[in-house]
């Protein structure tokens, strides 16, 4: 458990009863408050020792170290990540899905991989889906590595830096170091040689052992080094493994507060099979599991989407439902004769009825009523979204003095509304549209044609 304000006050000058207000707070507990809390800083108290004010920033620190690889807009930040399970609370920092990339491969299919990890992004919900990295491996082909290197570091895209010949590998590091790329693999037997080089440009820290023991051993030497941005690498050999160092791993950080594991997870499931199916469902276990940073051995769209929408969903607060902006939307060029439809602001709802409005090139007003983030049913049946609700924000919206044709479509699922929307919208002609967003196009060219 982070410090309470109780136990700092304890250690603040005289047992926490000095209230000299130098901090800016009336008293040392109005300090301590503000420091469990987060909203104060230690160096506020000009009395505090340096093994105190250490000892403060220790414990006052996330359990799991915010590591961030890359830099600007796409630099991806993982951990500080505060439960086990996604229900207790929410998962913060989404992993990064990495394309390898390696030496040992024809320039084709380099630029070609490279590619798509440019192309690859899709639109959910209004969110940009996309893989995070690019990691380059090498095998044995110094200049060629290089070469791949360079040519990565023009995509704005974070680097992993995969190889274990440490010359080479600072090398590359320092080719692409205004990049902030994660370094791979530091080893027991690689470590005191690379030491020097990490020191002298630090970067982010793959770390790999055999197993939980080595890795604690390794970190708590780097911590000893004064090396906080490490990643974890157990080497796990297969997906039972997988699972088991990485639940570990989570739960010796967040249970027991145990600050030799409090690091990111790296995840390869690209050396665990060469089934491409079988990668596909261990990239979704990392993803479920903890990964901070998973390897995959390339990017199909098909195998991609499904992969980052588990992604989205797995790191989408619980406790908030995704919900859009009440208000009138407009889909092309409206005029006094466009339809009006209405629907509630269920980001999916939202999404699915906007992307067939579209999809039927028809102008159009889609007024979202503000229903909490619930989808239609549950918006209706807990009276979010009912004629008394809809009907008021129709006439508060000024759409009326835009159109002509009084007309309204409804969602089929609520048909049954249709009679006390009338009531409420004296004039307007209710109609009733269809139970799926996907017949939409259909059913508005019909109603544009008919009209
Ligand atoms: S400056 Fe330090 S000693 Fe003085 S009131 Fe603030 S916390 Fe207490």
């Amino acid at each position: 458990m982070p410090l309470k304000a109780g136990d700092i006050q304890k250690k603040l000058p005289d047992g926490g009863k000095k209230n000299c207000k130098e901090c800016g707070f009336p008293t040392c507990f109005a300090f301590a408050m503000k420091l469990a809390a987060g909203t104060t800083t230690v160096d506020k108290c000009p009395h505090l020792s340096e093994e105190v004010k250490n000892d403060f920033i220790e414990s006052l620190s996330p359990l799991i170290r915010l590591v961030t690889i890359g830099t600007g807009d796409n630099a991806l930040s993982i951990g500080e990540e505060e439960v086990i399970y996604r229900h207790e609370k929410t998962f913060c920092h989404p992993p990064g899905i990495a394309m390898l990339i390696c030496d040992d491969e024809t320039d084709e299919v380099i630029s070609k991989k490279i590619n798509k990890i440019k192309e690859f992004q899709f639109n959910r919900i209004g969110q940009i889906l996309k893989p995070g990295l690019i990691a380059v491996k090498f095998s044995g082909n110094k200049e060629k590595y290089l070469d791949i290197v360079k040519k990565t570091a023009d995509e704005d895209i974070p680097i992993v830096l995969i190889c274990e010949d440490m010359t080479t590998l600072f090398e590359a590091r320092n080719l692409v170091y205004d990049k902030n790329p994660l370094i791979y693999p530091i080893t027991k037997d690689n470590l005191d040689k690379a030491l020097p080089a990490i020191k002298e440009k630090p970067t982010p820290i793959g770390l790999k052992a055999k197993g939980i023991d080595e890795i604690i051993s390794l970190t708590q030497r780097l911590k000893q080094e004064g090396i906080k941005d490490i990643v974890l690498d157990t080497s796990p050999q297969n997906l039972k493994e997988l699972i088991r160092d990485h639940s570990i791993i989570r739960r010796a950080a967040l249970r027991q507060e145990f600050r030799g594991l409090g690091y990111p997870i790296i995840s390869f499931p690209c050396h665990l099979t060469t089934n491409k199916l079988q990668e596909v469902l261990f990239v979704a276990t990392g993803i479920i599991k903890y990964a901070g940073i998973i390897v995959m051995s390339d990017l199909e769209k098909n195998t991609l989407f499904p992969l980052l929408v588990l992604l989205q969903n797995i790191y989408t607060d619980p406790r908030v439902p995704l919900a859009v902006e009440e208000k009138i939307y407009e889909f092309g060029v409206v005029n006094e004769e466009s339809p009006v439809l209405v629907t509630c602001n269920f980001a999916l709802t939202y999404f699915a009825v906007a992307s067939e409005v579209e999809n039927s090139r028809i102008p159009a007003y889609l007024a979202i009523k503000d229903a909490e983030g619930l989808c239609v049913l549950a918006a209706w049946s807990t009276g979010k979204f009912i004629g008394e609700t809809i009907g008021p924000f129709i006439k508060k919206s000024g759409i009326a003095d835009k159109i002509k044709n009084k007309k309204i479509i409804i969602p089929g699922l609520a048909a049954r509304i249709k009679g006390e929307l009338e009531d409420e919208l004296p004039g307007w002609e209710v109609r009733v549209g269809p139970r799926e967003a996907s017949e939409l196009p259909v059913f508005l060219s019909q109603m544009v044609g008919k009209s």
